[in-house]
């Protein structure tokens, strides 16, 4: 395969140095060095996305797409793949800091409300002390002080590890929905019936007995379907959804509406393909539930004012390197132990 280009590296770059962009931002982008526009040049785009991946895949780092749950926007960023905690932790952070940042992910995607949020006041009192595995707890963890616990959410939500929501409460930030999607699956966070990624925030279905959630954003796609009963897909039990005159829409053109970035979808397995599915409504999340992980869904994206040598783009992915926080969820063998014990830690 031929090296890459130019406009290529501005991509990577916008998104390495700018952090998660949104797909808006990424694609105009991509229009000002391609000087083509998405909508007609779907193939270029995608082709762009997989040539880069490609590229990435040697050093560990993968071009991603992935919804806010909060808003239901989708975003471009680049993840390191690498699963050992060390390398992916670095060094922007302290590890009490990231030992906190684990305490406050857990309890968000453990949020049985499916608010996907935690109050600032519940942040602060998350105890380190959980996040550690050995019973010697390190004083370093003990020691970390309500001031410091604030200075890390700050820090966390300007790097978009945790994001500031409408109701003033904390969720996870983009890179969090980026990074940790492998995380959500292995560790039994709940998954929306519709798309099969894990649901953070979502809606519950109406009978208590049913475990079912739905993203806004897949409920809407898959209710705007008029032919498609406003039922739980799990119970059948109604689902109290007002589909607006706009949103009606006859047969399935909506598609797109529910998957990040078409080149994402496409080398993955079946999270994605069932997406697809069930945007024509078929009751096929069930069966393909919890199947894997779509690793695949990044893309990139890039920044007007970044230089484009080889040497700034090696300093960018070092700099990422030891920047990047984690996908550090536990290994296998802790894996259950959520709830309870909260830990997102070896
Ligand atoms: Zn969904
Ligand atoms: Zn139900």
């Amino acid at each position: 395969m031929a090296p890459l280009s130019w406009r290529h590296h501005t991509l990577i770059q916008a998104v390495l140095s700018r952090g998660p962009l949104k797909e808006n931002e990424f694609q105009s982008i991509f229009s000002d060095v391609t000087g083509k526009t998405i909508d007609s040049h779907k193939q270029l785009f995608n082709d762009y996305l997989r040539k880069i991946n490609m590229e990435l895949s040697y050093v560990q780092f993968e071009l991603r797409a992935c919804r806010n749950q909060y808003d239901g926007s989708v975003y471009y960023g680049v993840i390191n793949t690498v699963a050992d905690e060390q390398s992916k932790l670095g060094t922007k952070y302290t590890i009490p800091q990231i030992a906190f940042y684990k305490g406050v992910i857990e309890a968000i995607v453990h949020d049985t409300t499916a608010q996907g949020t935690i109050s600032n006041i519940e942040a602060l009192n998350i105890r380190l002390e959980n996040q550690s595995s050995s019973s010697e707890i390190p004083p370093a963890l003990r020691n970390f002080t309500m001031s410091q616990k604030e200075k890390a959410i700050h820090e966390f939500i300007q790097d978009q590890w945790l994001c500031a929501t409408s109701d003033g409460n904390i969720g996870l930030g983009a890179r969090s929905f980026l990074d940790l999607r492998s995380w959500f699956h292995n560790n039994e966070v709940p998954h929306c019936d519709v798309c099969n990624e894990a649901a953070i925030k979502a809606d519950l279905c109406p009978n208590e007995n049913c475990s079912v959630r739905i993203h806004k954003y897949c409920l809407k796609a898959k209710f705007s379907l008029r032919r498609n009963e406003k039922v739980c897909p799990g119970c059948g039990t109604q689902w109290p959804y007002v589909v607006t005159k706009a949103e009606a829409v006859e047969e399935e053109e909506t598609e797109d509406h529910q998957q990040p970035a078409e080149p994402l979808r496409r080398k993955k397995s079946r999270g994605s393909k069932q997406v697809q599915d069930d945007a024509s409504n078929e009751p096929s999340s069930r069966r393909l539930k919890r199947s894997g992980n779509n690793e695949n869904e990044g893309v990139a994206s890039q920044s007007q004012s970044q230089p484009s040598t080889q040497s700034s783009r090696k300093a960018k992915l070092e700099k990422l390197a030891a920047g990047e926080v984690d996908n550090a969820g536990p290994g296998p063998s802790t894996r259950r132990a959520t709830r309870t014990s909260a830990r997102l830690h070896r």
